[in-house]
C-alpha cells in the first residue's frame, strides 16, 4: 500500500464563513464610503428638518444625491445631502422612480 502523506491543503475555496461575510461587506463599500464622508463634510445633521444626530442614531441620517445621480460622487460633497430617513423618504416619493431617475 504506497504512502500518501496527507497534506493538510491551503484551504483557498474553504474559507470560513465569517471570513467571506466580511469579504462581501468589503466589497460593498464604495456606497458606505461616500455616505461616511458626507456626514463628515455635512455634519450629523438632516439638511431638510434640522433634526441633529448623534453616534447613536446615525443610521437614521442617509446621504441624498441633489442630482439624483448615485455615481456622482464628488469627493467635495457638493452633491451630497444628509437627509433623515423621513424627509428622504418624502424626496423620493415626490417623483414616480425616485429623484435617481427624475429629479
Ligand atoms: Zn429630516
Ligand atoms: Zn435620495
Amino acid at each position: 500500500m504506497p504512502y500518501r502523506r496527507q497534506r493538510p491543503k491551503k484551504v483557498k475555496n474553504d474559507r470560513p464563513a465569517d471570513e467571506i461575510i466580511r469579504d462581501l461587506k468589503a466589497s460593498r463599500a464604495p456606497s458606505a464610503s461616500y455616505r461616511e464622508r458626507s456626514l463628515k463634510i455635512h455634519g450629523l445633521i438632516c439638511a431638510k428638518c434640522a433634526r441633529e444626530f448623534d453616534h447613536k442614531d446615525r443610521h437614521l441620517l442617509t446621504v441624498h444625491h441633489r442630482d439624483g445621480n448615485p455615481r456622482n460622487n464628488p469627493p467635495d460633497g457638493s452633491n451630497w445631502e444628509n437627509l433623515c430617513v423621513y424627509c428622504h423618504e418624502d424626496e423620493h416619493s415626490r417623483g414616480l422612480l425616485g429623484d435617481y431617475f427624475s429629479e
